[in-house]
């Protein structure tokens, strides 16, 4: 058991508000936190992982599209104070190749990673800040968000709907 008992549960009524949901966390991590976080994502296929993580990433400043990083495991961002990376980790077959990746480079103070699929890379990853679970809710998605370090817990006390 952890010492960090903050979870927040939401539900996403649509794209819309799973983008809002992203553009939150930027903000919070922008203009509070003001360092770096570690999410892991979790959820089925079409849970809107990929989609909440564009919203991050458009919150955080970037213009453009946000591709889902499938096949090249890792999209990097890199924008004026800030690197973010989306990792989807689902094709990885073996957790070793994040180490040829550089994967260590990765993760500092001012850099963000949003992971999808992180089993796949256990042993390899940084402990995450927060943990978010999406998972379906009737035509809708529900969004659970649990802390994992003090860090996290300071992200997810300022998390309003
Ligand atoms: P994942 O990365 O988890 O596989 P994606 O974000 O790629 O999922 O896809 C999620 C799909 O569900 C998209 O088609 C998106 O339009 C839709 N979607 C995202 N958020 C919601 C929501 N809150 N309610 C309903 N549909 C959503
Ligand atoms: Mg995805």
């Amino acid at each position: 058991m952890n010492d960090f008992t903050i979870k927040q549960s939401f539900i996403l009524a649509d794209e819309l508000a799973t983008i809002a949901m992203g553009n939150q966390l930027a903000d919070i991590v922008k203009n509070e936190l003001k360092q770096g976080v570690v999410v892991f994502l979790n959820g089925d296929l079409g849970a809107g992982k990929t989609t909440l993580t564009r919203g991050f990433v458009q919150g955080m400043g970037h213009i453009g599209h946000v591709k889902s990083p499938t096949y090249t495991l890792v999209e990097p961002y890199d924008l004026p104070e800030w690197q973010v990376y989306h990792f989807d980790l689902y094709r990885l077959a073996d957790a070793e190749e994040l180490e040829y990746m550089g994967i260590r480079d990765y993760f500092n103070n001012s850099s963000c990673s949003f992971i999808e699929w992180p089993e796949k890379g256990q042993g390899m990853l940084p402990a995450p800040d927060i943990i978010i679970d999406l998972a379906y809710h009737d035509e809708q998605r529900q969004i659970l968000l649990h802390a994992k370090t003090a860090l996290g817990e300071r992200l997810l006390s300022r998390l309003v709907k």
